[in-house]
């Protein structure tokens, strides 16, 4: 085993001890935020947050994991090797590294994408007081067909012929839209936004305030897997050239960032996703945040994987031997456990992390 692979764990408290492990031999404070709700084997849940660099720094790195619980496996290991790592990127003056470890921890216990009310978060990071949520009425068509009943080929079968035949007279890529950016009536099925802010909303509220309390300037590079080609890590964000999120992410990364709402984009986006949503700090707090998406195995594998995810909660039985099954799937399309994708996600996101710190350091 590699020095890299011994970074990575394949269940939520694997990922959690290498992660405290590392802070207590980087000589890092924890600071834990425990969930409500405990684990699949009945462990402790929380959200840890260690801080690296000083107190009154004037920028501040956050770097994320498991806001889709199930893709904190990756990103956990990346955390791991900014702890330890010897090619780990030096902090420049007046910067603060905080990882944030587990942002949605039910999910990471629990193997699913989701959080334990069944909400995408990041479709969550929307005004809920209003009830005022994104448009999405062809989803209500596609509904009855987004989730099968049964676990089994024919009822996915029969939902996918359903599903085409309504892209056929809807069009293909606004199907694919409907089916994914969110949804805010239907808690059981996919990409559902919820109804209010969930814990992880809240907590990633309160993390973030306080450590930006003394700060200028805020940066969130959120971490995540499963789409795109085998262990590359894609650079997104909801911004458009013109607008000074997406001016300032060029300048660090140049033309590898790409912007999910600009022209042609096939990509369904969201706006109640941690990028396009979430904004801490002061009104005066310079803010920027950028997706870090590492792709994991083909997309029809994953799409599969997620189905199966909701249906297990929807209509099926977690605790059983089909319900480990389909954990493992769901496991398995998100992290792929090889020691070349795991050397891929530390040296790129290692990587991206550099190019923040020199960007600062340069300016
Ligand atoms: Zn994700």
């Amino acid at each position: 085993m590699s020095i890299v692979t011994s970074y990575f764990a394949n269940t939520y408290t694997g990922s959690r001890r290498k992660f405290q492990q590392a802070c207590l031999q980087a000589g890092i404070e924890i600071e834990h935020y425990v969930h409500t709700l405990r684990g699949i084997n009945d462990e402790e849940l929380a959200t840890d947050v260690a801080r690296i660099g000083p107190q009154d720094a004037e920028t501040i790195i956050f770097l994320t994991s498991a806001t889709h619980g199930v893709e904190g496996f990756g990103g956990s290991g990346v955390q791991v090797g900014m702890l330890l790592d010897e090619k780990r990127p030096l902090l420049p003056d007046g910067t603060a590294l905080v990882l944030i470890h587990g942002v949605n921890p039910f999910g990471f216990s629990w193997c699913r994408r989701v959080n334990e009310d069944n909400i995408d978060m990041n479709r969550n990071f929307v005004d809920h007081a209003g009830k005022n949520y994104p448009e999405n009425d062809l989803f209500e068509l596609l509904y009855p067909h987004a989730v099968p009943k049964r676990w089994k080929d024919s009822d996915f079968q029969e939902c996918n012929e359903k599903l085409a035949k309504l892209a056929e007279e809807y069009g293909v890529v606004d199907v694919r839209k409907a089916l994914t950016k969110g949804q805010y009536f239907h808690s059981d099925s996919v990409h559902f936004g919820g109804q209010s802010a969930s814990w992880s909303n809240e907590t990633l509220y309160k993390i973030c305030n306080k450590e930006l309390a003394n700060a200028k300037n805020g940066i969130l590079i959120d971490l995540h897997t499963g789409l795109g080609p085998y262990g590359y890590g894609e650079l997104m964000t909801p911004s458009k050239p013109g607008e000074a999120v997406f001016d300032q992410l060029q300048k660090w990364f140049g033309d590898e960032v790409h912007s999910t709402t600009a022209g042609a984009s096939n990509y369904a986006g969201s706006k109640g996703s941690v990028l396009a949503g979430f904004r801490p700090g002061s009104s005066k707090l310079n803010w920027t945040s950028v997706g870090l998406e590492f792709g994991t195995l083909e997309q029809k594998i994953v799409s599969h994987a997620m189905r199966g995810d909701i249906w297990l909660y929807v209509h099926g039985e977690p605790q059983s031997v089909l319900g480990d099954e389909i954990r493992t799937l769901v496991r398995d399309a998100f992290y792929v456990d090889e020691d070349r994708w795991k050397d891929m996600l530390w040296e790129r996101g290692r990587e991206v992390v550099d190019r923040v710190f020199n960007g600062l350091s340069n300016s």
